[in-house]
């Protein structure tokens, strides 16, 4: 019996990370010169699971996993990764799958894990985790909560999920883990479940009856310091965002399943329409975006909503930091900023030193691909992926939704930064730039 109400709540950091091993013909589960111990917040636990998983089984063996995660649960309370008072069972886990060879072990090994473990947050790494819409959305639904190709990302992620505090009396609706606190909660929810299901709920803090209880608890319940509430105007700006090297498009992994979509959202009050589609590509993708031209502008319904849809690229210089500091309030003992941060790698792999993350969860030199999209889950996205139009059709890639997406096939259209003067007026009160 685990009784969280005897126990004081878990210390900042706390948290027990397991990297399997053991899996056919693995690739390094990171690039070469980075080590496991190197990702973890202090306070950490490590061990290594290594993951055995019949053939026979295709669906992933949850007996075989739960009997190495109670192997490494053993090596991680004993003292392995050092740190904290061996505990009789970790609260907060995290397991990390590496990239393995040779058809779906990897994603038989995350299957696995998932049943064994409901709220044990697995990190599928992978690294084309940010290059293949269909893998990532394959990780996904065999049970990962992120899937990365940066090791910056795992480091701030592992942050996050260290610093969830427990000692409250809630427990969490998607994936049953107890102790939580409203404001852990608020964090946790997100960031474990922001591509699962929109669940209906009675609030367990205020009883509200929600018809979706992931936006009212963000909504609703925000820890002291959390970014006010989005005010809706109506007014959208999303982006087609086209990387030069390759042609390939960026596109965000959207909330609650729908699948890939294009960066965007909702305009602010005073903010100007580019300003808001510079900051959706920021927030969703983790990529610092320069406009080029504008696709197109849209009123529905008389102007009950209005749009417009701009072309651009990615801006190497630009910040690209802000999407997952700003939202990711998880993040406040890891606040880094986007994959590309910490490195000066090669925009391809993640070769070369990378500098040092300017968070608190990395203090050590983590090599990420200077592009690299975001693959922090937060409230605004699941993470961020460049996809060809070839990966774009594939039966494994839903979209949210098709009528946007087909302007990648159409970026040559695009006019210039102005808006004609008759959409000036549909648009009056906003400026486009
Ligand atoms: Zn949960
Ligand atoms: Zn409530």
């Amino acid at each position: 019996m685990h009784g969280f109400k005897r126990s004081p709540p878990a210390a900042a950091g706390g948290v027990a990370v397991y990297a399997v091993d053991g899996l056919p013909q693995q690739a390094p589960l990171l690039p070469a010169g980075a080590a496991v111990a190197d990702l973890l917040p202090r306070g950490a636990r490590a061990a290594a699971l290594p993951l055995f998983l019949p053939q026979r089984s295709g669906g992933g063996d949850a007996a075989a996993a739960s009997q190495s995660l109670a192997a490494a649960r053993r090596a991680a309370a004993a003292g392995a990764g050092g740190g904290v008072e061996p505990a009789a069972a970790p609260a907060l886990e995290a397991a990390l799958v590496p990239a393995a060879a040779g058809g779906d072990a990897q994603l038989r090994a995350v299957r696995a894990l998932r049943a064994a473990a409901p709220a044990l947050f697995i990190v599928f790494c992978h690294p084309e985790a940010t290059e293949d819409p269909a893998l990532r959305i394959a990780a996904f639904a065999a049970g990962a909560n992120m899937a990365t190709a940066s090791a910056a990302a795992v480091a701030r992620a592992l942050a996050a999920v260290a610093a969830t505090r427990l000692g409250g009396a809630l427990r969490c609706a998607w994936c049953g883990l107890a102790g939580l606190t409203p404001e852990s909660y608020w964090h946790h929810q997100p960031l474990h479940h922001i591509y699962e299901p929109i669940l209906p709920g009675s609030c367990p803090i205020c009883g509200h009856a929600a018809s979706n209880l992931a936006r009212h608890l963000h909504d609703c319940h925000p820890p002291p310091g959390a970014p006010p509430p989005e005010r809706r105007t109506g007014v959208f700006a999303l982006v087609v965002v086209r990387r030069p090297r390759d042609g390939k498009f960026l596109v965000t992994q959207e909330f609650a399943g729908q699948g890939m979509w294009l960066p965007g959202g909702g305009v602010d009050e005073g903010e100007s329409l580019a300003a808001a589609a510079v900051r959706e590509a920021r927030e969703e993708a983790g990529v610092a975006v320069r406009l080029t031209g504008v696709l197109t502008f849209e009123a529905h319904h008389g102007g009950e909503w209005r749009r417009v849809i701009f072309l651009g690229e990615p801006d190497e210089g630009g910040d690209a930091g802000g999407g997952e500091a700003a939202a990711g309030g998880a993040a406040a003992a890891a606040a880094g900023g986007g994959e590309a941060a910490g490195g000066a790698g090669s925009a391809g792999g993640g070769g070369g030193g990378g500098g040092a993350s300017s968070g608190g969860a990395a203090a050590v030199s983590l090599p990420a691909p200077r592009d690299s999209p975001k693959s922090v889950p937060d409230f605004e996205s699941a993470g961020a992926c460049y996809a060809s139009l070839e990966q774009l059709a594939s039966p494994g890639v839903p979209l949210r939704s098709e009528a946007e997406v087909r302007w990648f096939w159409r970026c040559g259209e695009a006019g210039p930064l102005e808006m004609p003067a008759a959409w000036a007026r549909v648009f009056g009160e906003f400026a486009l730039s």
